[in-house]
């Protein structure tokens, strides 16, 4: 991944963000406060003129840069949890090009920073539902002999099966903790959000 390829990522999310808005809401509305497409937009929107005429010289810059924006954009859970995974991931990366196997490690970085701010496990309802599987296969095609392409696609799928997966779960983190087992039957707002960026990783690197 170049920095070209990185800054088509970052701006793929902000249009994926922007057009699935009021999907994102609407899930935050029953389970939540009803602000994540609002909290994402204004994020990502900050983002996408945080990046122009930015000298970013990195692919890690530009990851960096992304997660500062959005810490300091975005009110609510997701935008300091985001902000903290693009951060670490960004990082990881110091040269103008990351291999497949740097972009592993960046997200891994990116996925323990989440869980360490936000202290969510594996099926408690939350983007770690669809962020954690998501790097497993990421590497698993890797190790498989898949090049970048083939372990992009392979994370956005599993990432959106991580996200179907969260519809039966009860939440134990974040405010659709508050609704307890009335959480169940709801598909979670940040996973969902979570397989955007993937998707948008793998259309960036296709
Ligand atoms: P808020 O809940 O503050 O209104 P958002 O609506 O933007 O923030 O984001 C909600 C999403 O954040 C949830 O759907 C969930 O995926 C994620 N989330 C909330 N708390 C945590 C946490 N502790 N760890 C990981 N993800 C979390
Ligand atoms: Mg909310
Ligand atoms: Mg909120």
């Amino acid at each position: 991944m170049d920095t070209d390829a990185a800054l088509t990522w970052v701006r793929g999310i902000a249009s994926a963000v922007r057009r699935d808005a009021d999907q994102l809401t609407q899930l935050d509305s029953a389970i939540g406060d009803a602000d994540h497409g609002v909290n994402m937009q204004r994020g990502f929107t900050a983002v996408e003129t945080a990046l122009d005429g930015a000298d970013l010289p990195t692919v890690g810059a530009i990851l960096v840069k992304t997660g500062t924006t959005l810490v300091s954009t975005v009110g609510g859970a997701a935008g300091p949890l985001y902000g903290s995974a693009f951060r670490a991931a960004g990082k990881q990366l110091a040269g103008p090009a990351a291999t497949a196997e740097q972009l592993l490690a960046a997200l891994r970085a990116g996925l323990e920073a989440v869980q360490k701010l936000g202290a969510a496990q594996p099926a408690d309802k939350t983007m770690i539902d669809a962020y954690s599987p998501g790097v497993d296969a990421f590497e698993k095609a890797l190790r498989g002999g898949g090049d970048l392409t083939d372990a992009a696609r392979a994370a956005w799928t599993a990432a959106e099966e991580g996200m179907r997966a969260t519809i039966p779960m009860i939440a134990r983190k974040g405010r659709a903790s508050y609704l307890g087992p009335r959480s169940q039957g709801h598909q979670d707002p940040g996973a969902t959000s979570t397989v955007l960026i993937f998707r948008a990783l793998a259309e960036a690197v296709t």
